[in-house]
Formats: structure tokens, C-alpha cells, sequence
């Protein structure tokens, strides 16, 4: 089979490798058919993978958002997995032992592996998972099951905001995870705001069904964020950019008793005052992956809103040309909204 490796940094190639053995009890082959690309591919590719993160472990097959088809099943697995059938990958494997898996937040394991990030994942012919990991699908595209993954990221990020119908929430950042956020949000009831510097990311915005305001630095922010939500400001704000001056606008527009929660990961700090935090009664919560459950609410959300997603997908490539792909995304980060690379059988 064919996959594209990545050897090292800013070094990845196409090579012919040998098919998987047999999957064993419990274990699942499937055949990923797109693969979406997000910005932690690009930071393990440019080599710039934080160490708590585990690093950028090179060789690795990349590709953590995988839409495929089940290829093989291994004895002792759920008859729902019917060889043929469209699947969504949860990319992550638990060590189901330490605190937080302990506690039931497997998505922030301190031992957790990320198919594509610390074992191989989708972009490559076939690719052997655990059955947990495997979710059947009904949507036309793969490129729609692709988009699970993200989609997932946002359910988790709302489900941790408590946001209610009829709350009016802030979402700064209309990259692909801000726009999940807002169709999760939507689903939940809610009215939203979008923020984000780029006028053609905040039209794919409003068509999805936010109101959206041009993110020019914090006091602006906050400005349109009270003439959105009231003068005592939103009770929930998302922030997926993690850039400085956006968590900042974030920290400064919440409502006091409001949710703040961090999407948008980065290496970058901000100064806080700790006050802020004591009169507000904020609760700041993080966000990494999703747990079992909230993938299989993703799954759900995206055959409802499919049309939605396609919206999404601004570029696509065969396998074949994975690597110029990669260097695409990186270079015209204005121009890209989410690059998926179909692999072709
Ligand atoms: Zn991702
Ligand atoms: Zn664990």
C-alpha cells in the first residue's frame, strides 16, 4: 500500500509500504478515504510540536481526521462494523488508568496516543484501529465524515461551556474549529457572534448562520461584544485562535459568573490580572479532545448538518500529492479554510 510519511521536518514523501496483518479480537482494518489537515499537522510537520504534546516523533504517517470504509474486522467486534461500511475515526487511544481516564476525561489522559501524532494515521492505504475507535456514518461524502474529528472538538468545547438555548455566546476565530463551534452552538439553541480579522471567513460565517463582526484588536472586541450581548457582556466566549490579543479580548468581554473556554492552542502567554478572575467567579475551562460519547454526538450533528460542512472544504487533494498539499495550507493560511486529501484506492 502507499503512504506519505513524513521523515523529518518539512520532509514528507510518498513510499510503498507492506498492508497490515490481519486485524486481531477486537481490532478493525479500515481504508481512510479523506483525510482532513488541521493546524497540528502543520506544527507537527514544521517540527514545532510542543513537548507536551509529545513532540513531532518522526517517521509518522499524519492524518488524525480520517473518514474511511471498513476493510477487515477482527473477532469479538461489535456487528454494527459491517466490512463496506462509512466510518469516522476518534482519533485518540486512552491508557484508561491514570487520573483523568480515572475520572471519565480520557480526552486529557496523561498517557493519551493521537493516531497521526504519536502512531501512524490516515494518510495511508489502510489503517488498523481499535473497534472503539470506529463510527459508522450516513453521509455521501468521506470528505463529511473527515470533518467529524473537528466537528467533535467543537461538541466537546460546548458541551464544557454549558451554553444553554437562547444564551448568546462569543466565538473568536472563524478558522474550521470556530465554524464547528458555531454549528454546535447553533444546535444547542444558541445566538452567536463571530470575531475574526478575515472579512471572507466571517461571510462563510454568516452563512452558516452567525452575526459577525471584524476582530481589530481588544476594546473593539469587547465593544461589539456588548452591543451583541448586553452591556453586562456574553456569559459564554470560545476562543479559537489562541493568539494573545484574542484570549485577552476574551477574559475582558466575559460576563461575570460567565464561561470562558480555550480552544485555540498555542505556545504564547498572556498577562492576566488575577483579580479579573476572583470578581468575575469565571470559570475558564480548557479544551483537547473529546471523549467517546461526544464523538458519537459529532457523528450525529454532522449527518444533520452536512451541507454545512461541505462549506468547509476549500481544498482537495489525491494522496499522491500530499506533500505539495501540506505546503499549500501553510503558505496561503487567508485563502485556506480546511485542505482534505482524498485517498484514492
Ligand atoms: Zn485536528
Ligand atoms: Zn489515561
Amino acid at each position: 500500500m502507499l503512504a506519505a510519511v513524513t521523515s523529518g521536518t518539512c520532509e514528507i514523501a510518498l513510499v510503498e509500504r507492506d498492508d497490515p496483518a490481519a486485524p486481531g479480537p477486537g481490532e478493525v482494518i479500515v481504508v481512510p478515504e479523506a483525510v482532513g489537515i488541521c493546524g497540528s499537522d502543520y506544527h507537527f510537520f514544521l517540527g514545532e510540536l510542543s513537548d507536551a504534546a509529545g513532540g513531532s516523533q518522526f517517521p509518522r504517517v499524519q492524518g488524525h481526521e480520517v473518514g474511511a470504509r471498513i476493510a477487515a474486522v477482527g473477532p469479538g467486534c461489535d456487528p454494527e462494523l459491517e466490512v463496506g461500511r462509512r466510518v469516522a475515526i476518534w482519533p485518540l487511544v486512552p491508557c484508561g488508568s491514570c487520573y483523568p481516564c480515572a475520572v471519565g476525561r480520557p480526552s486529557t489522559c496523561d498517557n493519551f496516543r493521537l493516531i497521526g501524532i504519536h502512531d501512524d494515521g490516515g494518510l495511508q492505504q489502510q489503517l488498523r484501529v481499535g473497534q472503539d475507535q470506529v463510527f459508522p456514518i450516513e453521509v455521501e461524502r468521506a470528505a463529511v465524515a473527515a470533518l467529524v474529528e473537528p466537528l467533535s472538538i467543537a461538541v466537546r468545547a460546548v458541551n464544557r461551556s454549558r451554553l444553554r438555548a437562547g444564551e448568546r455566546a462569543v466565538i473568536l476565530g472563524a478558522g474550521p474549529i470556530g465554524q464547528c463551534i458555531l454549528l454546535a452552538a447553533l444546535e444547542r439553541g444558541a445566538e452567536v457572534l463571530m470575531l475574526d480579522r478575515q472579512e471572507s471567513r466571517l461571510e462563510l460565517a454568516r452563512e452558516l448562520g452567525a452575526q459577525t463582526a471584524r476582530f481589530t484588536g481588544k476594546d473593539a472586541a469587547v465593544a461589539a461584544a456588548r452591543a451583541f450581548a448586553g452591556a453586562a457582556g456574553p456569559p459564554v466566549v470560545f476562543d479559537a485562535t489562541g493568539a494573545p490579543a484574542a484570549v485577552e479580548a476574551m477574559l475582558a468581554m466575559v460576563a461575570s459568573a460567565g464561561r470562558g473556554v480555550q480552544v485555540g492552542m498555542s505556545n504564547a502567554k498572556v498577562q492576566v490580572r488575577i483579580g479579573l478572575l476572583t470578581e468575575k467567579e469565571l470559570d475558564l475551562l480548557g479544551v483537547s479532545c473529546c471523549e467517546r460519547d461526544e464523538f458519537a454526538e459529532a457523528v450525529a450533528l454532522a449527518e444533520r448538518r452536512v451541507a454545512s460542512l461541505e462549506r468547509l472544504v476549500s481544498h482537495q487533494f489525491p494522496l499522491a500529492r500530499a506533500p505539495e498539499a501540506l505546503r499549500f495550507a501553510i503558505d496561503n493560511p487567508t485563502q485556506v479554510m480546511k485542505v482534505v486529501i482524498l485517498v484514492e484506492q
